[in-house]
């Protein structure tokens, strides 16, 4: 029979996905024997039985029931009893960590009479008591019950007035709860629930439905966290960090989460329960000054820390409360942290022996070395600052200033740049945190919610810049100074120094780029950065090679450690002044016309190819024949009919031309007269590519060609043109492979026979995926796929990351079956595709020799290959 309930003591954390990340954790904390509190964890598979029928599993009900008595039993009290009551949380806990999309309901099992029970407890302490209640309330209404959570704020702010919470006293919490019960009678029609167990049943339905809250499924996609998985919850017994001054609550990481150093990071709060911390309500203290205040939990805290560095050999961070002296863990995992710590990170844990060079390797990623290679501010320029918060989450970001998440989305919906400015933000600014450049709050610690989340994200974040006074309602903020930026002004924030400047500042190059462009490394992320790209690269199988057709950008390519170039496009050489000879080339009504056009091309081909196999220093160049539809190098037909419409004596050469384009249009281009079937229909043309390589390659010592053919669908389309080139190579007196694109699913399905007439083959996965799904390449990621997105039909575009199930089937058989025929058949792959991390892991699987991307990818390749030799499955650090 199914298990839906585990006790703390019966998991650990390798069960992920059935007890979430939180419960796995809790567990293994459990079993470590460090101070959590008691309780157990309802699994994942629960949640998808409740998500699925509507209605929860007919066993869950009595093992709830059997894992609480065993929880009360242990406490030595029951749950609401109302003389010494036994509270509890329910907490959500999915196996990848949403910080703040899913719920959390603290102090179930208060009601009218167990609040006194509690005081009781607590030594006479009502005030403690009340404010547990008016948590619970205000927690369970807006969660549980869905009512608009400013209602409870606003009642907490009338009372307040200027002072903190923690003034509150008793009388005035007593008469809060009365307030709050009232807003959840007038809200709901109903009394708020006084039966603890209901209170518990109903926090367990409310996280289960959080799964499907529109925040928590924008985070998914945002962070490609799949949509079936369902949260685990967990209900443990409370502990109170808001007893009083000698007790409170904090968020710890063992680590720099910016920049990966070893030390004591983190926020406390004295007097305040889990929730005031992320939520930004009152300033914390920096976690050192706790040493000051209770030095026994402090060291306490920081030996739990040690320990949980050494097991888990990796960053942790930790959700902990203290209760009268009394330290309690609630919560560790493998921490988030920016890309340039995870690096040093990964470094950092080799030198200290806890991991190896090979493990080190699979604990960066590629997304992680792209955000690396993001610009940075000039350091030299001259910038307005005009405030300091603290550097979130790194990066520089340019843009202009908004107040809302709504206005963010609108304005970014227009291509506008924007930072989102808040006072703090909240779960419910998620669409405009993500549609914003940077984000910048005046209030909040490195643990707030827009810190955690921007760092999710990758995206740069200031937080607490307490100078400024910012105003939602009036859409702007003050700085120091009298200065005010209203929204639509720009403003640029750092989130490697957490500084805010007025205006645009200039970006640079990052210090990573530098690196790849053949620099030093000089500073501690450079060297992290060295050190693992070297051993990825003395780990991978498969070669990295460039899309490129410029010398300039074959040399760039080459710097970055491109080991020759995939692809090189020659349809760019038609392009410019050339345009000319094309059209020459089109209106050709003779044999001698026609080869007077290719005539005048060849030597400017030439050029084009000596200027390359120079960059590429004796690499291999893989130079396609010309391959898009003729017309897109002639006049637009609607622009050459209103020329000719419009002019007095319109010239024959423009009639002429009209004549040639309106016989080229085609309804689907994409489909039409393009590949190979250019180099077949129209004599000579690709006759002239192949001997302008060939002759190229004579000039340039060392050069190593190989000619590809695109766009083929079957052996007998290749056969011609190879025979073609080979007979020219020969004449030229030069050696080269000639293979060919599989980009048609035809030519996968036939892999075996086209094999026989190339020598290599190169996935061009971009028409593979456009022909195998049939979709328009060009359109329907604008048109259509953010719908396809929201309803889960994938999780990401294919045109992204391979589509493994049906592209990569064909890829696969190609590759068998080329490989029957031609044991020795060169593979690669030259769609975009290639320089897509999870793309590169098929592609090392599906056995291919190189995988071709943009020069800017190269590195991101590099570093995947070398993940992908070392590693079946990737490292948590999601
Ligand atoms: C492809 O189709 O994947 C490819 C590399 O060719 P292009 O993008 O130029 O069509
Ligand atoms: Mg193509």
């Amino acid at each position: 029979m199914a298990k839906y309930v585990y006790d703390f003591t019966e998991g650990n954390r390798n069960l992920k996905d059935l007890l979430g990340g939180k419960g796995a954790n809790l567990a293994e904390m459990t079993n470590l024997g460090l101070p959590v509190p008691p309780g157990f964890t309802i699994t994942t598979e629960a949640c998808r039985h409740y998500l699925a029928e509507g209605a929860v599993h007919d066993g869950l009900d009595r093992e709830v029931a059997e894992h609480l008595k065993a929880l009360e039993e242990r406490m030595g009290r029951k749950l609401g009893q109302a003389d010494d009551p036994l509270l509890v949380s329910v907490r959500s806990g999915a196996k990848f960590s949403m910080p703040g999309m899913m719920e959390t309901v603290l102090n179930i099992g208060l009601n009218d009479e167990s609040v006194h029970g509690l005081a009781k407890q607590a030594g006479g302490n009502e005030r403690f008591a009340w404010d547990s209640y008016r948590r619970l309330i205000q927690m369970f209404g807006k969660t549980v019950l869905g009512i608009d959570g400013d209602l409870f704020e606003d009642a907490l702010d009338a009372v307040k007035g200027r002072r903190q919470d923690t003034d509150l006293d008793a009388g005035e919490l007593q008469r809060l709860v009365e307030t709050y019960k009232g807003i959840v009678r007038e809200q709901t029609g109903k009394d708020f629930p006084t039966d603890p167990r209901e209170q518990m049943r109903l926090a367990i339905n409310a996280v289960f439905d959080s799964w499907n809250a529109p925040r928590a499924i924008l985070y998914r996609r945002q962070e490609r966290i799949p949509a079936d998985l369902g949260t685990a919850v967990n209900v443990m017994a409370m502990v109170f960090g808001n007893y009083g001054d000698d007790s409170g609550t904090g968020v710890a990481f063992t680590r720099d989460p910016g920049t990966g150093r070893q030390g004591i990071y983190g926020d406390y709060l004295q007097n305040a329960q889990g929730e005031d911390v992320v939520a930004g309500i009152r300033n914390t203290i920096p976690l050192e000054e706790l040493e000051r205040l209770d030095k026994t939990s402090y060291d306490e805290l920081v030996r739990i820390m040690e320990v949980l560095e050494t097991h888990y050999k990796d960053l942790c961070d930790i959700e902990f409360t203290i209760e009268r002296g009394k330290l309690w863990m609630l919560q560790t995992r493998v921490g988030k942290r920016t890309a340039a710590a995870a690096f040093c990170i990964a470094t950092q844990l080799v030198d200290q022996g806890l991991i190896t060079l090979d493990e080190a390797v699979t604990r960066v990623t590629g997304d992680q070395l792209a955000k690396l290679m993001f610009p940075r501010f000039d350091h030299g320029a001259e910038k307005k600052r005009i405030a300091k918060g603290m550097n979130a989450s790194p990066g520089a970001a340019v843009g202009k200033a908004v107040f809302s998440s709504e206005r963010a989305v609108e304005l970014a919906g227009q291509g506008e740049d924007v930072i989102l400015v808040r006072r703090e933000t909240n779960p419910d600014d998620l669409a405009g945190m993500i549609a914003a450049r940077g984000i910048l709050t005046s209030r909040g610690g490195k643990t707030s919610h827009a810190a955690v989340v921007a760092r999710g994200m990758g995206k740069t974040c200031v937080c607490g810049a307490e100078e400024l006074e910012v105003s939602t309602a009036e859409r702007r903020f003050t700085a120091p100074g009298g200065i005010v930026v209203a929204e639509g002004e720009v403003i640029s924030i750092d989130g490697t120094t957490g500084e805010v400047f007025l205006g645009e500042v200039p970006v640079v190059a990052s210090a990573v780029v530098e690196y790849f462009e053949g620099a030093e490394p000089a500073d501690e992320l450079v060297k992290a950065v060295d050190r693992i790209m070297r051993h990825a690269d003395a780990s991978r199988r498969l070669g990295v090679r460039a899309n490129a057709d410029t010398p300039e950008d074959a040399a760039r390519a080459r710097r970055f450690g491109a080991q020759g170039i995939g692809l090189c496009r020659t349809e760019h050489m038609f392009l410019g002044e050339r345009r000319q000879l094309v059209e020459d080339l089109v209106l050709a009504s003779t044999d001698e016309q026609r080869q007077a056009a290719l005539d005048a091309l060849e030597p400017l081909q030439k050029s084009d190819f000596v200027g390359i196999f120079q960059a590429m220093e004796g690499a291999p160049v893989t130079i396609r024949l010309i391959d898009p539809p003729l017309h897109e190098f002639l006049p637009d037909i609607t622009e050459l009919s209103v020329r000719i419409a419009t002019s007095e004596n319109p010239t024959d050469k423009d009639r002429a031309l009209l004549a040639a384009v309106k016989r080229l249009d085609e309804q689907n281009p994409m489909l039409g007269l393009r590949g190979v079937r250019l180099g077949l229909v129209i004599p000579g043309l690709f006759a002239m590519q192949v001997r302008a390589i060939a002759q190229a390659a004579k000039e340039v010592p060392g050069a190593r060609p190989e000619i590809m053919i695109p766009l083929v669908a079957t052996v007998q389309e290749l056969e011609s043109v190879r025979e073609e080139a080979v007979r020219i190579l020969a004449e030229v007196g030069v050696e080269a492979l000639v293979g060919t694109m599989i980009e048609t699913p035809r030519a996968a399905l036939t892999a075996g026979q086209i094999a026989e007439a190339a020598e290599f083959f190169s996935f061009g996965t971009n028409d593979l995926t456009q022909m195998t799904w049939g979709f328009s390449r060009d359109d329907v990621e604008a048109a259509f796929f953010s719908r396809y997105l929201e309803l889960g039909i994938f999780g990401v575009s294919p045109f992204e990351t391979l589509d493994r199930e049906g592209v990569g089937r064909l890829v696969e058989l190609a590759v068998q079956e080329g490989r029957a025929t031609r044991p020795d058949l060169h593979l690669g792959i030259c769609g975009e595709h290639g320089g897509d991390p999870d793309s590169v892991h098929f592609c090392h699987e599906a056995g291919l020799d190189y995988v071709s991307c943009s020069p800017f990818r190269i590195p991101v390749a590099r570093l995947e290959a070398g993940r992908a030799a070392l590693s079946e499955t990737d490292s948590d650090t999601r």
